[in-house]
């Protein structure tokens, strides 16, 4: 006996259709994302409004669905696939990780224990190995694989949290926060908010931190940082979210090291700096830190979501998520869910894999080296138009642009938004309103660079002519 949506399903399974026009709905998708515009037009955002719906009481046939979705939804998709969308730090796919994430979604893998999944176990053993090499750490260092770097600061944290009050003989996880030892937090003016995210969830409060003084390009100060301690927990970037800057990691984690303090480094996108010849200068040090959160889904463009907590302190990462229980079974091969908050989560170890073993270490080295050059030649071309002012010194993939005043910029940006040719997010740096360029696309090319900074060029004529009217 089956029920009528048991009957339906199996039919799906054997004729594949829904399948075969999901395929059809994304392969037409790939063909016009690298040239549409960048951002939906405003028909396709009104057309939203056909999801405004109340649940359906009886089943609907999957190809309306899948037709649903891709006459209103793949409209009203920004196109960050494409070479020109330099908003946030956002990052393209790469095809083989598209490919392997498509070949994957039908596996419905589970990688929390071996039993569960062993080809998601070996690929995070065979991946962390990779990674640990790439980003020259210590040996021994650990991966866990997480929905992204707000997940892998936390985790981060949360290691350094347990290992510190462990060393008072403080069991953070039978005794709470309550009456625990005091853990100071020392980071720069210019941490990234999901930090400090991380440090409120970890219920250490903001309040707690001692703030660093930072230089012009928003790097900590390292003659202003305190005097450290085997209770403090040092928070240093890898790529500063505005800038792409750098902190001085060869002094300061070897002083912290010194000290006994825990540093954790925040390389959301910047780590892969570690892994360009020509860039590699940027992260001289980052050995000596402790704890690693670093992103798959940016410089690397793996597919969303991917990011990576990685700890050279396996005992204290995997205490800091622990996580028993009588049905859990626990194998001598890499069970996943020790090294990440969730049980459940999606082998997205799979893409990573695959972009890691298509690319090769020359082949990274070529794509991130071909971002900072992008970015470089996106500051150049700027610099040669009459009112905009590059305020960063391009080390990495990121370019800070102003207007004259605070009020030409905004217009300006408004204007580069709305002609679609490319798009770029609006920042405050310091206390200056600024449009920042991230470039993190494989597909970005010097045609893509100099087809947006026209763009910008006649976003600001724009803002010429209409002062120039009132
Ligand atoms: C993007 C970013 C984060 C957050 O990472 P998600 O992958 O979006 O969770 C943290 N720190 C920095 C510096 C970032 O650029």
């Amino acid at each position: 006996m089956k029920t009528d949506i048991q009957n339906q399903m199996f039919k799906e399974v054997k004729d594949k259709t829904v399948f075969y026009r999901a395929q059809q709905y994304a392969f037409e998708y790939i063909d016009e994302v690298l040239n549409r515009n960048v951002f939906p037009s405003q028909e396709a955002l009104d057309n939203l409004s056909i999801f405004d719906e109340d649940l359906p009481s009886k089943s609907t046939n999957a190809e309306v669905v899948l037709s649903q979705l891709n006459a209103y939804g793949r409209p009203a998709t920004v196109a960050t696939l494409g070479g020109r969308y330099f908003g946030f730090v956002t990052g393209s796919a790469l095809p083989v990780g598209l490919a392997s994430k498509h070949l994957a979604t039908y596996w419905d893998q589970a990688p929390a224990m071996q039993v569960l999944s062993p080809i998601g176990s070996k690929l995070e053993t065979v991946v962390e190995k990779w990674l640990v090499d790439l980003f020259n750490l210590p040996k021994g260092t650990c991966a866990g694989f997480v929905s992204g770097t707000s997940s892998a600061n936390l985790c981060g944290l949360a290691a350094a949290r347990y290992r510190i009050l462990k060393r008072q003989n403080w069991d953070i996880n039978k005794q709470g926060l309550y009456n625990a030892p005091k853990i100071r937090i020392v980071t720069g003016k210019q941490a990234h908010s999901t930090v400090l995210k991380a440090i409120s969830i970890l219920g250490l409060g903001h309040d707690t931190i001692e703030w660093v003084e930072v230089d012009n390009q928003g790097r900590i100060r390292a003659n202003d940082i305190p005097e450290l301690d085997s209770n403090t927990i040092l928070i240093l970037q890898a790529g500063n979210v505005n800038s792409g800057a750098f902190d001085d990691f060869a002094t300061i984690c070897d002083k912290a090291q010194t000290a006994g303090a825990w540093v954790h480094i925040d390389g959301a996108f910047g780590l892969w700096a570690a892994t360009v010849s020509k860039l590699k200068h940027l992260t001289n040090g980052i050995e000596n830190a402790n704890s690693w959160a670093v992103d798959g889904h940016k410089t690397l463009n793996t597919p969303y979501d991917c990011g990576i907590v990685m700890c050279n302190d396996s005992e204290a990462l995997t205490a800091a998520l622990h996580m028993a229980g009588s049905y859990i079974v626990q194998s001598t091969q890499r069970d996943g869910m020790f090294y990440t908050p969730e049980m459940s989560r999606r082998a997205r170890v799979i893409e990573l894999w695959a972009i890691l073993k298509y690319l090769g270490k020359q082949g990274i080295d070529d794509m991130i080296l071909n971002m900072h050059k992008r970015a470089k030649q996106f500051a150049a071309e700027l610099k040669t138009i009459e009112g905009f002012t590059v305020e960063n010194d391009v080390v990495f993939n990121q370019v800070i642009v102003r207007g004259d005043t605070d009020a030409i910029t905004e217009s300006v940006l408004k204007n580069v938004q709305e002609l679609r040719t490319c798009w770029a997010g609006g920042s405050v740096w310091f206390t200056t309103k600024v449009i920042r360029v991230s470039v993190c696309s494989w597909a970005t090319t010097a045609e893509d660079i100099t087809r947006s900074v026209n763009s910008f060029e006649l976003a600001i004529k724009m803002c010429d002519l209409n002062s120039a009217n009132t």
